[in-house]
C-alpha cells in the first residue's frame, strides 16, 4: 500500500480531532504515516495515532521545527517527501495548514489543493471554490499530491495501525528560521468547542437584534454542545466578537449541523458554511436566500423558535435513556446533531400546514424528495435558486414536539436512528 503522510496537529501533546479525520481519510487511500513536528511525542499520543491507523509515526523532536513560523514544518515535510516518496501528503485546511501546503508544493514542485471537503480514489478532491459558489472535483497533475482537507470533512473512525515510531533529524535552511516565535499566549477558551472544529455550530445574524440577545443563540449552542458563530452584520455591529464571524472574511466551518438564525444567507456568509452536512435556517422572511441552501427551514421569529428548541434539547439531553446508546466515544456531538435534525424535522412535519385535509391523517411527512435541493446543489447536481419546499411556519411548539415523540413510543436511541 502506498504511504500517505499526515501532518499531525496537536496542542500540548494532545492530538487534535482533525488529525484523526485525516488518518481515517488516508487509510481509505493508502497506508497512513503520521508526521509529528517538534518535541512532545508521548506514548499516549503515539497510541492515539496508531489507534486511528498510523502505520508509522515520523518523529522530528527538534524544537527548531516549532520555534519558527510554519516554514520549518514545510521543510520537514519536503525532506520526508524526498526520502520516502509518499503517494500524497495531507494537512488540515487551517490558516497554518494551508500555508504549509503552499510552501511544500513550491519546495517539491508539486500541485496543491486546499479546502478539500473529500478525497477519493486517485486523490480526486471535492473542493468548494469561488466563495463556495461552485463544487469541483480536482486532481493534482504534477508531483506529489498535497491536499489540505477541511476539519469535519470525514468522521474519524478507529482502525489499529502499527504506530512504529521512526526518528527524523531535520536540517533546516537559514531561510526557514527567518521568523522566530518569541512568545505564545493561550487564548482564553470557554467550555464551547472551537468554531472551526465543532460538530455543531449555532450562528446568529442581524435578526438577533442586539448583543444581549445573543444569549438566546448561546443558550441553544450550550444545550447542543455546539460552538457559536455570527454573521458579519452581527460582528460589525459589535454584538459578537469578530473571531466568531463565519464567512468569506471570517472562519470557514464544515460541521455536521449548522443552524443559522436571523441570517439572510448572503454569498459571503455562505462561503464559510455551505459545506456543512446539514443546514437548518430559522428566519422570519420566507423569501430569505438562506432557504435555498437549507435542508430544513423554519419560518418564524427566532426569539420564539430558538428558546423552544433550546428547551426541548435540554429536556432531551437531561433525560438520557436508562440503557445509554452505545455510540463510539467522541460521537456524542454528532449524535446530538442528528437528534436536533430529528427534532426540527418532527416539528416541521407535525405542523398543521403540512396536513392534507383529504387523507384524514394527523400529519404527513413533508420531506419532499430523497435529495433536497440544497444537498443536491451542494453536490453540484442542481441549480441554485431551487427553494427548499418544506419551509413552513414554526407553530409546532416544544410541547407538541415532545408529545409527538412520546406518542410515537420511540426511545431516544430510536429517535436518533430516525434522524
Ligand atoms: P441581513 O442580511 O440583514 O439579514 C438578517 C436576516 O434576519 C434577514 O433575512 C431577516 O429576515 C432576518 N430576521 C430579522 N429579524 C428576525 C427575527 N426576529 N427572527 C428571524 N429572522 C429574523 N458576511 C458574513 O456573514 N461573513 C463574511 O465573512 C462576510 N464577508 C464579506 C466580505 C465582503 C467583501 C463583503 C462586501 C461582505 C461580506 N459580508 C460577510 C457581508 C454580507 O454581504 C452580508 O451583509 C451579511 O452576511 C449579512 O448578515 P446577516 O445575514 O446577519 O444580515
Amino acid at each position: 500500500m502506498s504511504e500517505i503522510l499526515v501532518l499531525v496537529e496537536q496542542v500540548d501533546g494532545e492530538v487534535k480531532k482533525v488529525t484523526l479525520e485525516l488518518l481515517t481519510l488516508a487509510r481509505s487511500l493508502g497506508s497512513p504515516s503520521a508526521v509529528w513536528a517538534g518535541p512532545g511525542l508521548t506514548d499516549a499520543a503515539t497510541a492515539k495515532l496508531a489507534e486511528y491507523g498510523a502505520e508509522k509515526v515520523y518523529n522530528a523532536p527538534s524544537s527548531d521545527v516549532v520555534d519558527y513560523v510554519v516554514a520549518p514544518r514545510a521543510e520537514l515535510l519536503a525532506q520526508l517527501v524526498g526520502d520516502k516518496s509518499p503517494a500524497a501528503v495531507l494537512v488540515a485546511s487551517t490558516a497554518e495548514g494551508k500555508e504549509i501546503a503552499g510552501r511544500l508544493a513550491v519546495k517539491t514542485d508539486s500541485g496543491v489543493i486546499t479546502d478539500a471537503v473529500g478525497l477519493a480514489e486517485g486523490f480526486v478532491a471535492d473542493q468548494s471554490i469561488f466563495g463556495g459558489g461552485v463544487n469541483v472535483h480536482s486532481r493534482v497533475a504534477k508531483g506529489t499530491p498535497i491536499v489540505a482537507v477541511r476539519p469535519n470533512s470525514t468522521a474519524p473512525a478507529p482502525a489499529a495501525g502499527a504506530g512504529a515510531v521512526e526518528e527524523v533529524a531535520v536540517s533546516l535552511s537559514e531561510g526557514a528560521k527567518a521568523a522566530r516565535i518569541v512568545d505564545r499566549v493561550k487564548q482564553e477558551k470557554g467550555a464551547r468547542p472551537e468554531l472551526t472544529e465543532a460538530a455543531i455550530v449555532v450562528s446568529g445574524g442581524r435578526g438577533v437584534g442586539s448583543a444581549e440577545n445573543f444569549s438566546v443563540i448561546e443558550g441553544l449552542a450550550d444545550a447542543l454542545g455546539a460552538a457559536v458563530g455570527a454573521s458579519r452584520a452581527a460582528t460589525d455591529a459589535g454584538w459578537y466578537p469578530h473571531q466568531f464571524q463565519v464567512g468569506q472574511t471570517g472562519k470557514t466551518v464544515s460541521p455536521q449541523l449548522y443552524i443559522a438564525a436571523g441570517i439572510s444567507g448572503a454569498i459571503q456568509h455562505r462561503a464559510g458554511m455551505q459545506t456543512a452536512k446539514t443546514i437548518i435556517a430559522i428566519n422570519k422572511d420566507p423569501e430569505a436566500p438562506i432557504f435555498e441552501l437549507a435542508d430544513y427551514g423554519v419560518v418564524g421569529d427566532l426569539h420564539q423558535v430558538v428558546p423552544q428548541l433550546t428547551e426541548e434539547s435540554t429536556t432531551r439531553t437531561s433525560r438520557p435513556p436508562a440503557a445509554a446508546p452505545r455510540f463510539p466515544r467522541g460521537a456524542a456531538s454528532v449524535v446530538r446533531a442528528q437528534a436536533t435534525c430529528a427534532l426540527v424535522r418532527r416539528a416541521v412535519t407535525s405542523h398543521p400546514a403540512s396536513m392534507p385535509a383529504s387523507t384524514g391523517r394527523p400529519w404527513r411527512l413533508a420531506k419532499p424528495a430523497r435529495t433536497s435541493p440544497a444537498t443536491a446543489a451542494r453536490a453540484g447536481k442542481a441549480q441554485a435558486g431551487t427553494r427548499a419546499r418544506w419551509v413552513t411556519s414554526w407553530k409546532a411548539t416544544a410541547a407538541t414536539t415532545a408529545r409527538a415523540i412520546g406518542a410515537s413510543g420511540k426511545s431516544w436511541e430510536t429517535a436518533i436512528t430516525m434522524a
